[in-house]
């Protein structure tokens, strides 16, 4: 059989534990036997961070930049208990995701896979929901103060003109908390475009959802920047597809949302995202079927899977026990990634051979294989085998075979 031919390598970027054995084993049994695959390759793991100085996340995303899709396995950030495990480690090195995230400027889309034989506890839900955090400000880059006695609480800016402006936030008349948060317009916009461009490449409607009506100046500068760069750059396009742009306030957004049938691009200021991403997710069933997306305002695309390396995997594997570790969101990272650089580079082969790995993985799935994580899910009357990662993907092999 001839391999699929690509134009333009990947960016690849390997990481940490379980994760980084399902990624080698997905590579030797799912793609390099079927596609000559052009990576260009950086070595994420722990300790060749470590070893760079964090300069290899750094050039990594760097050439995400330069080549426009990047494909990453899931990574360790280091806390105080890996420092004691990994005592070599010469810094906590930041977040990776975080690190890659502000490079590129970009907004992260989780949505999840979905099988006939698991059912999300929300029964309408007949589409995936796909939720985009906004990854910048608000609460998460907050100050706050507790405070003891009765007193009045003032925010003044400082202009670099020597214009100041001062609001008073409070008298309190006993102890007190308080919080000072902030975003840049210039994130909101990037975050906004990143929203819009995604739904116009996924063909997806896009809701976004504030409280504008308490927060008017705050929340209201967020409806106001995405209903510019809507009606600037992106309204005929939403038109040409048939998709549409649809603003609300959060409280109404959470009822639609779980009235709806699914099928959406959900946009969220921070904290909702955080908090909603978790509660969706929960709802569909599984962190492993979770697939996650970073997408600059450019469209510069990062695939990954949402949940981390699963560590506690990892060390039933050292003690050389086969895991039943779901690879499945890892799976559909690369078939994203050579989806994208199909359609990019005009490859209609590599395009068709993605649709067909994750065709061959519900398939799989349908027949009842499956790892542990999802046989506990599966409607009643269903009947599943659980089995071990690498018969999964053995599995997953003898129906893509087929398809080929
Ligand atoms: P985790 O790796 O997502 O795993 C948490 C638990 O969820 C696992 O112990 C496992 O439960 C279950 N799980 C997650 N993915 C699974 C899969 N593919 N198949 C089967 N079960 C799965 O989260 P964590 O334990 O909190 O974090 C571990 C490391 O990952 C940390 O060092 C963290 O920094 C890193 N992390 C990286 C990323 C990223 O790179 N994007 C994201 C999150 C976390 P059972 O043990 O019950 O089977
Ligand atoms: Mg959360």
């Amino acid at each position: 059989m001839n391999k699929i031919q690509m134009i333009t390598p990947l960016v690849e970027m390997d990481g940490d534990e379980m994760t980084r054995i399902l990624w080698q084993m997905i590579k030797d049994q799912l793609i390099t036997p079927f596609v000559e695959l052009k990576t260009e390759y950086y070595d994420l793991g722990l300790l060749h961070r470590n070893e760079t100085r964090d300069q290899v996340t750094v050039d990594a995303a760097n050439a995400t930049k330069r080549l426009g899709v990047a494909v990453k396995c899931a990574t360790i950030t280091p806390n105080k208990q890996r420092m004691e495990e990994y005592p070599q480690l010469t810094e906590m090195w930041k977040s990776p995701n975080g690190t890659i995230r502000s490079i590129l400027d970009g907004t992260v889309f989780r949505a999840p896979i979905l099988i006939d034989s698991i059912h999300p506890v929300v029964k309408n839900w007949k589409e995936p929901i796909t939720i985009a955090r906004h990854a910048y400000g608000d609460v998460y880059k907050s100050v706050d103060m507790y405070t003891t006695e009765p007193g009045t609480c003032t925010m003044t800016f400082k202009g670099e003109s020597g214009e100041e402006k001062t609001l008073l936030v409070q008298k309190v008349d006993g102890p007190a908390v308080w919080q000072g948060a902030h975003n840049k317009e210039k994130s909101i916009r990037s975050f906004a475009r990143a929203c819009f461009q995604y739904a116009i490449d996924t063909r997806q409607d896009l809701w976004f959802s504030t409280k504008d009506t308490i927060a008017k100046i705050y929340d209201g500068q967020f409806k106001r920047v995405f209903e510019e760069e809507f009606e600037k750059t992106y309204r005929a396009k939403f038109e040409e597809l048939g998709i549409t742009y649809f603003y609300t306030l959060i409280d109404d957004a959470v009822a639609r949302v779980i009235r709806s049938k699914g099928g959406f691009i959900w946009a969220c200021k921070n904290y909702d995202g955080d908090v909603m991403s978790d509660m969706v997710s929960t709802a569909f069933g599984s962190l492993a079927m979770m697939t996650s997306v970073l997408v600059a305002p450019d469209g510069t695309t990062e695939y990954e899977a949402a949940h981390g390396t699963v560590t506690k995997h990892y060390y039933k594997h050292l003690k050389g026990e086969a895991t039943s570790t779901n690879p499945m969101a890892t799976i559909y990272a690369w078939t994203g990634a050579l989806r994208k650089r199909g359609q990019l580079d005009g490859l209609e082969d590599l395009v068709s051979f993605a649709d067909k790995l994750e065709k061959a993985c519900v398939e799989t799935l349908n027949d009842g294989i499956m790892t542990k994580d999802l046989v506990g899910l599966v409607d009643q009357d269903f009947h599943a085998t659980a089995v071990t990662s690498a018969e999964f993907i053995a599995a997953i092999r003898g129906r893509l075979e087929a398809k080929l």
